[in-house]
């Protein structure tokens, strides 16, 4: 179910259902919010893929987070898994995903504030070297949308597409499989992902990412080069996880690691997380929301990047569903 329409849908329940007694009630769970980065303006490269926090907003999310709940140190989690710990506050993992440029900003003002963090990158991104596949997609959009004349007719006469409407539902159906497209059209339309790499800088280069590490944060890996993991078989699903895995902790001298899922782990397989388990994976996280999962040490994280709703209201509806999930059974992935 889309999550705009659950924190639509949930509006009256939080108005009856105490949050403060959802957050007792789940004091030992562990709370997951995850974002990419802040920006008050939208770049044209997430412009078509989510909804990225303005300052202003990202301030108050923190102060939220600082209120209701208990922030924890990467080091911390060993201590969750070992059960010892006993939370008067829900404990709170906080990590920002992709390794984008604009992640240096947001680490000096959590610096600032005493919040721990964990920032999830994938290797082939860093120092721009080359652009993950639906911020491609989001640029073309952008320039597709401005677009029209000679290139244009182009690229709709070699897809076979009656106007630019089609296209732009083709470039939001690409996936890491079909990648190879988005160069294609890009070629048709004279743009050029290398210029805008050079230019924008969207990502951290390697010593921003150490200067970010310095600072106290933590480092985890985010996959190579971020495919869809339901897309590959399970021998490249561990490939790209323990490979980048390996390259992180090597490159930013981590001594836990962590890994995040590039878009969701949804469908991975039980055997999957058994061989990560023997390869040392320490914690894997997904993104679907307050959930248990039968894979040992994976946790769920919540994207608060689907709309500008606060994170109040984003938890608390996560809070409300969760209890009544747990209610009918359902809190809980089981895996193959
Ligand atoms: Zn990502």
């Amino acid at each position: 179910m889309n999550k705009n329409l659950i924190i639509n849908i949930s509006h009256p329940l939080r108005a009856i259902t105490s949050y403060k007694k959802l957050l007792f009630k789940h004091r030992n769970f562990l709370i997951a919010p995850f974002y990419h980065a802040v920006y008050d303006e939208t770049p044209d490269f997430i412009k078509h893929l989510y909804t990225p926090r303005n300052f202003d907003c990202f301030k108050k999310d923190i102060e939220h987070f600082q209120k209701y709940y208990t922030l924890l140190e990467t080091k911390e989690l060993k201590d969750l898994t070992s059960n010892q710990t006993k939370f008067k506050k829900p404990p709170l993992f906080l990590s920002f995903d992709d390794g984008l440029s604009a992640c240096l900003p947001i680490a000096e003002y959590m610096k600032q504030k005493g919040i721990p963090a964990t920032f999830f990158i994938s290797p082939q991104f860093i120092d721009n070297k080359s652009l993950f596949h639906r911020y491609k997609a989001s640029l073309l959009i952008s320039k597709i949308d401005s677009e029209s004349g000679k290139n244009l007719d182009e690229v709709l006469k070699v897809y076979k597409l009656k106007n630019k409407s089609y296209l732009i539902q083709l470039l939001r159906t690409i996936t890491y499989k079909t990648r190879n497209i988005l160069d294609d059209i890009a070629k048709l339309l004279n743009y050029d992902f290398n210029d805008f790499l050079a230019n924008h800088k969207p990502y951290l280069s390697k010593n921003e990412v150490l200067k970010i590490k310095n600072m106290g944060f933590t480092i985890g890996a985010h996959s190579i080069d971020h495919p869809e993991y339901i897309l590959l078989n399970e021998k490249k699903q561990i490939e790209q996880t323990i490979e980048s895995v390996n390259m992180i902790m090597t490159l930013f001298n981590e001594k836990t690691s962590l890994f995040a899922f590039p878009f969701s782990d949804v469908g991975l397989k039980q055997s999957f997380f058994q061989s990560l388990l023997k390869y040392g994976v320490d914690f894997t996280f997904g993104t679907s929301g307050m959930k248990q999962d039968s894979a040992q040490n994976n946790y769920q994280r919540i994207p608060m990047e689907k709309s500008l709703s606060s994170a109040k209201n984003i938890l608390h509806s996560e809070h409300i569903l969760y209890a009544f999930k747990k209610r009918l059974n359902k809190h809980k992935i089981e895996r193959l």
